[in-house]
């Protein structure tokens, strides 16, 4: 794990947390010191007077825009305000079990992700993987609270994959970069698992029915997902935590450890990562067909999502 990594995960809690001023004053002054004079904010231009802990390339201005998503208020979707939508009849067939988002998909939002993914302005890069790293650890620390202190483990971080022609008009997959901020939090095995049948047109432009109709069998696995699956989870170095719910089924003499080696009864649990949560229908496509998965391979699945931003 980076510094850079290590600041992230500590860093919107404690940048307006409890500490003793006297230490954020003496932490600040020393940031002062070592930061190179002169380097303007990525966003607005202006010159940084003062660096913001895990985040260089903000002023101080900006970072305090980022609507950090502290407390969701819907336990399915992670929405911060009150949800109609997961209380229609229609939401308890989700095949994800929940969401959580990392900030509010607000005009700054938009516009933050938009300079990355649609104008090519890179530097954003480092910036959303690591919100997106600060909200992994948020999702790790509710899951364990939930279940009484004990940290859940994932087998592999996966994402929402884009058409080969998305992927030759951008360059890159912007949810491939976001999954690498979450998974690179607690070093979970990345895998890409999924890949789009067809070439849609912008979801963005569609509404409600459209979005549902477009994504009808646009999803499905990856041929060799059994050995992707696999080849990962058989690295020596790979162990689960060791607070890991299946800390008593790991046999701690075998030198191999292996996914699917793992009692039949106990789920894969992955993680679904894309940039913007908006119906919900994306990722519970993709979940549905990452359960078909890990039935094809006798096995149980359990898939939580994380997403950058919450419409
Ligand atoms: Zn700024
Ligand atoms: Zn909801």
């Amino acid at each position: 794990m980076t510094m850079l990594q290590k600041q992230t995960i500590k860093n919107p809690i404690m940048q307006y947390g409890g500490e003793g001023v006297s230490w954020r004053t003496l932490l600040s002054s020393i940031h002062n010191l070592l930061s190179p004079q002169g380097v303007s904010c990525l966003v607005c231009g202006k010159m940084i007077s003062a660096i913001v802990r895990g985040y260089p390339e903000l002023c101080h201005v900006c970072y305090a825009s980022i609507p950090w998503i502290m407390k969701p208020r819907c336990y399915t979707c992670g929405r911060p305000v009150g949800c109609p939508d997961c209380s229609r009849q229609s939401a308890g067939s989700r095949n994800f079990i929940l969401n959580r988002s990392a900030v509010a998909y607000n005009a700054t939002m938009r516009e933050w992700l938009g300079q990355y993914k649609f104008r090519g302005h890179e530097a954003y890069g480092p910036v959303l993987s690591r919100i997106m790293g600060w909200a992994m650890t948020r999702m790790l620390r509710e899951l364990a609270t939930e279940q009484g202190g004990i940290s859940i483990h994932f087998d592999a971080v996966t994402f929402v994959p884009i058409s080969e022609e998305r992927l030759m008009e951008r360059g890159f997959n912007q949810a491939e970069l976001l999954a690498r901020g979450a998974a690179s939090v607690s070093d979970i095995p990345l895998l890409a698992l999924l890949e789009r049948t067809r070439h849609t047109e912008k979801q963005s432009f569609k509404n409600r029915r459209e979005r549902l109709h477009d994504i009808q069998g646009l999803f499905r696995l990856l041929p060799d997902v059994a050995e992707r699956l696999e080849s990962v989870m058989q690295q020596p170095s790979h162990k689960p935590s060791l607070r890991s719910r299946f800390t008593s089924q790991y046999n701690a003499t075998r030198a191999r450890y292996s996914i699917l080696d793992k009692p039949s009864d106990t789920p894969l649990t992955l993680l679904l990562i894309d940039d913007v949560y908006t119906t919900g229908s994306t990722i519970d496509a993709c979940s549905e067909v990452l359960l078909e998965g890990c039935s094809q391979l006798g096995r149980k699945g359990e898939v939580y999502c994380l997403t950058w931003a919450r419409s």
